[in-house]
């Protein structure tokens, strides 16, 4: 049966690559996009729409037209991929789940903003969230059939970011240029940042407590540079089961899509882009420092609190993101900003 799917933050990052991922499939008849909207960059949309036969009032310039983006996110029976950056994704986000469509989330500040909400509505709608995210598309594939039960935690893997290693003291002089160039990803300007200060992980930490139902101290983060395993699950009876692939966030977003069917995808196309263990050699694991990344450390405080803290910690993080982003605040000054601003 093909899937209908609403891209929602089509220019973006994950955006497009969700349509070279669609249109990859279209060969297999399996996907189809029935809607998009972006919120600026209304050429690149136009170009889009075009590519991908959709007519006017499928589209959405979410600047402008903020209700027909939520509509669009309720039309019936479809995957609705929210690729929308930051909190202002979380309306979209309540609106597919009420109408009981499947979300494929790649907007983790849904669930950080939201969490309870968005999981308590998901449940009373009978209506599917799908991880896009690398790290929780990995821990829903290891979870698998397992009983809840019998999780006996997740290990959150993390790249540590361009800065890892890094001390306090060299902290202080990056730059945004350096910040901006992370080591195994090409992503958005946000959550570059975030990667780069850690708070991505803590994030993603907090997604992880909504999405999989566990409490903060169940959930460990581990760097691990190489981006191999995109995070594992340990049961138990002591066994771990890992996810891994080369890191390309067309893999997860596939998933979303194709579940619970695999199909061919951009990486089996191309024998280079394969995972080959005997290449790799070898993967390092380190424990990640708080003192010096204290923005992760701000997240686990705001994922044991629970309540609203999330939702103020994500808050503060956005503004102070982009002071950095316009130069008004250097890289330091993002955890400090957070500090002073969830303390009022
Ligand atoms: P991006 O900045 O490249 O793209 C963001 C998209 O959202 C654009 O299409 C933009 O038009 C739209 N948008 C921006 N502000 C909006 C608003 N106020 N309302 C509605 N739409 C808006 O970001 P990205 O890197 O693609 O990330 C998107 C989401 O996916 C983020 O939540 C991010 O954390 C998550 N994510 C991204 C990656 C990645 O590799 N890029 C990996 C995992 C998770
Ligand atoms: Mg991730």
């Amino acid at each position: 049966m093909q899937k209908r799917i609403v891209l929602l933050g089509s220019t973006g990052s994950i955006g497009t690559q969700t349509l070279e991922v669609v249109l990859n499939l279209r060969e297999s008849h399996s996907v189809e996009i029935i809607g998009m909207s972006a919120h600026s960059n209304v050429e690149l949309l136009r170009k889009q729409a075009d590519e991908f036969g959709l007519p006017q009032e499928r589209i959405c310039l979410s600047s402008k037209e903020p209700d027909k983006l939520l509509e669009l996110a309720a039309l019936p029976n479809c995957i609705v991929v929210n690729a929308i950056v930051g909190s202002a994704g979380l309306e979209s986000t309540l609106a597919a789940l009420k109408a009981g469509n499947t979300v494929a989330l790649a907007n983790k500040e849904s669930l950080v903003a939201g969490g309870e909400r968005v999981m308590q509505i998901a449940r009373d709608n009978n209506a599917k969230l799908i991880p896009v995210d690398s790290e929780h598309s990995a821990i829903w594939q290891c979870i698998g059939e397992n009983r809840h039960k019998d999780i006996a935690k997740i290990i959150l893997t993390a790249s540590g970011g361009p800065f890892f290693g890094y001390s306090k003291e060299q902290l202080k002089t990056v730059t945004k240029e350096q910040t901006l160039n992370h080591p195994n990803w090409s992503m958005g300007a946000k959550i570059s940042v975030d990667s780069a200060t850690l708070m991505n992980k803590g994030l993603e930490l907090i997604e992880a407590m909504y999405l999989f139902g566990l409490p903060e101290d169940k959930i460990d983060v581990v760097i691990h540079p190489q981006s191999i395993i995109h995070s594992a699950v340990e049961f138990v009876d002591g066994s771990v089961i890992a996810q891994m692939s080369v890191p390309d966030m067309r893999l997860p977003i596939q998933y979303a899509l194709t579940y619970p069917e695999r199909l061919p995808s951009p990486l089996t196309q191309n024998e280079h882009k394969k995972l080959s263990l005997t290449e790799l050699g070898s993967l390092t694991f380190a424990k990640p420092d708080y003192k010096v990344f204290s923005c992760l450390a701000l997240a686990r405080e705001a994922a044991r609190h629970g309540g609203d803290a999330p939702r103020r910690l994500n808050q503060a993080n956005e503004e102070a993101v982009e002071l950095f982003l316009k130069s008004k605040i250097n890289f330091c000054e993002i955890a400090e900003y957070i500090t002073e601003s969830i303390k009022s």
